[in-house]
């Protein structure tokens, strides 16, 4: 038996914790085409979104300057969990025989359970600051709703929470978890909004999802003047938020005397994906490193590698505004798999560009693979993932597998951004044999794509 002393953990002290996000529309050779007003079809400004967001987080959404100051506010909430653990797989890496040497940030270790509390707590902080008295979200698998919770909880905000129908029915511990931090849920489509009650018209919602739930609480926020909405992915400012996790992880890995060749992270709307890689594409874009960067997504909910790019509404009833995107359609209602924060119809436009002008690459993971490799991952490194990063996990798998026959220098470095303890209803089914993979038809996408809006000159 090899019983060789191995550093499997880096921790970096309080102190070494960065006090700054880093915001790569400074960096991009090009920028991303604007967001559109769903009516008047021209770029929304900062008073078209006021009655959503707070001032601060708009003027962070258009910012093109490099570093944002953390607030000490929020810095001080980061410090309960910040800085996180990266870990090095070597336990896996024994048990997949491969050369390659295997990294994993980990988020789980937040009081959510996700990485999602990085940006739920300046999106409290900054609209306590402006006056706000009440937060509206969605929430698909809850994980958002609950770091959304926890973040008002502390500022003293008022939440109330659209959860996807599909997930309420089948994750109660995720609603009383929401619950118990103070927020009330409501299951999506609900009795409660205008557009709710549309949905719920056509049996076909009933199970929801997160566009339909995204325009319930966008619908009670712009009719509140106290009550403004709070979004858990695929904006600039969110993912700026998440920054904090690559900025780390940088540090850690210099601490490991390693450099990744491959950053591999799961894509729902793109936040944790961003936050982990921007700051390395940074240091790729100074010429410092030249890590490949790959998203990984479900085979059910294709966005990147089966979408098209094009103007689309962020929600279903069609009140967002339009974003150019890698899109199934808004009208798009993926098959019920277990990783419900993957169910989106669109894609962070900011990894959108990054995809379309060449500089990252997605593939796509069914998920009895995704379940395959979660399992072989918490039997050697004993933290049991959530759905959503078993998509990275068999990426990681895959690509060390191809290490072995290759030899080639393979460096991973992957985000296990949450734990799966509210899960274990899908391993379950898993474990009994029971999963299967839906199956994604090119007829259903192209139904879908029939009813994107119609952008001149887009
Ligand atoms: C919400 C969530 C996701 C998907 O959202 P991204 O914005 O793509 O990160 C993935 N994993 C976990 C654990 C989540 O909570």
């Amino acid at each position: 038996m090899d019983d060789t002393v191995r550093q499997h953990k880096y921790v970096l002290t309080e102190d070494q914790m960065p006090t700054t996000w880093y915001n790569i529309m400074a960096d991009l050779p090009s920028p991303p085409p604007p967001p559109l007003h769903p009516g008047r079809m021209d770029p929304v400004g900062p008073d078209d979104l006021a009655p959503l967001f707070p001032m601060d987080l708009i003027m962070q959404e258009v910012s093109a300057e490099r570093y944002i100051d953390i607030p000490g506010g929020v810095l001080d909430v980061y410090r309960q969990w910040r800085p996180s653990p990266l870990f090095r797989a070597h336990n896996l890496e024994r048990a997949l025989g491969t050369p390659a040497r295997i990294y994993y940030k980990y988020e789980g270790v937040s009081p959510a359970g996700s990485h999602k509390p990085n940006t739920s707590v300046p999106q409290a902080y900054y609209n306590k600051k402006e006056g706000t008295k009440k937060l509206t979200t969605e929430t698909g698998a809850g994980q958002w709703g609950t770091a959304l919770s926890y973040a008002c909880a502390l500022f003293g905000l008022e939440c109330e929470v659209w959860q996807v129908g599909a997930s309420y029915d089948a994750k109660p511990y995720r609603r009383l978890m929401i619950e118990t931090f103070g927020a009330k849920v409501h299951r999506s489509p609900s009795e409660v909004t205008a557009s709710g009650r549309a949905f719920l018209a056509d049996p076909k919602n009933y199970s929801g999802s997160l566009g339909i739930a995204i325009s319930e609480a966008v619908e009670v926020a712009a009719t509140d003047p106290d009550t403004r909405y709070a979004l858990g992915s695929v904006l600039n400012h969110v993912l700026l938020h998440q920054t904090i996790i690559g900025q780390e992880a940088l540090l850690q890995l210099a601490m490991a005397g390693d450099t990744p060749t491959l950053i591999v992270g799961c894509t729902g709307g793109g936040s944790n994906f961003a936050g982990l890689s921007f700051p390395f594409i940074r240091e790729k874009l100074a010429g410092k490193m030249s890590p490949r960067i790959l998203a990984a997504e479900p085979a059910s909910c294709p966005s990147l590698t089966r979408g098209v790019y094009a103007y689309d509404f962020g929600d279903t009833a069609g009140m967002t505004p339009l974003m150019k995107m890698h899109t199934l359609g808004h009208d798009f209602i993926p098959d019920p798999i277990h990783a419900g924060g993957l169910r989106y119809h669109g894609m962070a436009p900011l990894i959108s560009h990054l995809y379309e002008t060449g500089m990252m690459d997605a593939e796509s993971v069914p998920q009895t693979e995704c379940f395959a490799a979660a399992v072989q991952f918490a039997r050697t490194e004993g933290i049991v993932p959530a759905p959503e990063p078993t998509h990275a996990i068999a990426l990681a798998i895959r690509e060390a597998l191809k290490a072995k026959e290759t030899g080639e220098e393979t460096v991973i470095l992957t985000a296990l951004c949450g734990h799966g303890h509210f899960d274990l209803a899908a391993y379950d089914q898993y474990l009994r044999g029971e999963m299967v993979d839906e199956n994604f038809t090119e007829e259903r996408l192209q139904a879908a794509l029939a009813t994107l809006p119609q952008v001149a000159n887009a």
